[in-house]
């Protein structure tokens, strides 16, 4: 047999594409799916952005740029942490990518030696801890429930550190519990970091702007301003502008190991998409009321959508701070059915039965519970939650 690397042996796709593509394939054979598995937003870019993209192509922006991004992205990206983040960064201190996918993949590539430890607590996104093996690290879980809001404890973080811990990893606003974490939270959290200078953060702000605390947003390292030499700053353009085709992030942190991420990403995929970058940029200068529109359709959606779960028999869901998922608990709901034992077994019967695509919490390192994702219509919401009723009763 050909070989296959121990590497690749060790991971396995995303089950949420997988979800995704399952979804597809039952729909493409003729049946009536709807699909609450996605992680991208409904709505289409904006206009104004796709223009920036149209004249970018006609002014001829058809070429390789600086693997770490073009002058101008770099220095919309330095403008927007001053003004959203009050954070100072410098243009050797910023790495465009192609995705937040990618920068993850360069920080756990540039940071972890074999059998280093990455600490990510659960539920997580899905690629956390396939990208640490990838990169030979070990991921280190910590495991969240609906009574911590499934937020990590200080003294959880304290318990999982150990003198191969090399990197912590917190995503807030988070996918998938739509969870954020309160200044409070995050300086002490902070204070247990404070103790480990080797410790690397990175904070991955994806879901930034929704988000409807009534607070502003905050991360670790705003609420831990010592955390700034040694804190890796996460974000992009894919789910605030409704841009996931476009594959755009960026990172922001310590010079030295951002131009060793640059290394890689110069020694793998070199500059992300010219034509893309300039689009990103115009999100980023652009008018911002299109990010606020559609935050204000997430937050109806999962209002209603929070509420209707609550009244199946069976399911429990919190109220979330952001993003567009929720995360109920399907305990009662799964132990009550004869034909599944379990989420993943539940949400498959759901698929092929009740033609409702959802994404089990074992994916997140959290079973028992489904993410449902709201970043489709209200009548597919209500259509679904239909269904729903009707299996579950
Ligand atoms: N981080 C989180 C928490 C996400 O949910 C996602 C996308 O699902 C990403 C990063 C990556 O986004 P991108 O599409 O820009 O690679």
């Amino acid at each position: 047999d050909l070989q296959l690397s121990s590497r690749v042996q060790a991971i396995k796709p995303s089950p949420t594409l997988a979800v995704t593509n399952k979804a597809a394939e039952l729909r493409a054979a003729g049946q009536d799916i709807i699909g609450l598995g996605a992680g991208e937003p409904d709505f289409d870019t904006p206009e104004h952005i796709k223009q920036a993209a149209i004249e970018a192509i006609k002014g001829g922006q058809t070429k390789y740029t600086a693997v770490d991004g073009t002058p101008a992205l770099k220095q919309a990206i330095i403008a927007k942490f001053k003004r959203d983040n009050d954070l100072e960064y410098e243009a050797n201190q910023i790495l465009v990518s192609g995705g937040g996918k990618q920068s993850f993949f360069n920080l756990a590539l540039a940071t972890l030696n074999p059998g280093d430890e990455a600490i990510i607590p659960a539920p997580y996104w899905v690629s956390y801890p396939d990208m640490v093996l990838v990169a030979e690290g070990k991921p280190v879980i910590i495991e969240t429930g609906a009574e911590t809001r499934f937020k990590i404890t200080p003294e959880q973080l304290e318990n999982a550190i150990t003198e191969r811990t090399r990197l912590f990893v917190i995503n807030s606003p988070s996918n998938p519990s739509g969870m954020a974490y309160t200044e409070e939270e995050l300086k002490a959290i902070g204070d247990v970091l404070k103790k480990h200078p080797d410790i690397m953060i990175a904070t991955d702000d994806m879901y930034e702007p929704i988000l409807w605390t009534g607070k502003p947003f905050c991360n670790i390292v705003n609420a831990n301003p010592e955390l700034y030499d040694r804190t890796f700053v996460l974000n992009g353009v894919s789910k605030a502008y409704a841009m996931t085709g476009w594959r755009i992030g960026y990172a922001a942190g310590p010079a030295r190991i951002i131009g060793a991420m640059k290394k890689i990403q110069s020694q793998s995929t070199s500059n992300p998409a010219s034509v893309s970058q300039a689009a990103a940029r115009a999100a980023l200068e652009g008018p911002q009321e299109c990010v606020s529109d559609m935050v204000k359709a997430f937050k109806e959606r999962h209002d209603w959508l929070a509420g209707a779960l609550n009244e199946l028999p069976g399911v429990e869901c919190l109220k979330g701070d952001g993003t567009f998922y929720v995360f109920p608990s399907f305990h009662a709901a799964i132990e009550a059915d004869p034909n599944a034992s379990n989420d993943v077994e539940f949400a498959e019967n759901l698929l092929t039965e009740a033609g409702v695509a959802l994404v089990p919490g074992s994916a997140f390192g959290c079973p028992g519970h489904m993410r449902l994702s709201f970043a489709t219509s209200m009548e597919n919401l209500e259509k679904a939650i239909e269904r729903l009723r009707k299996v579950l009763s």
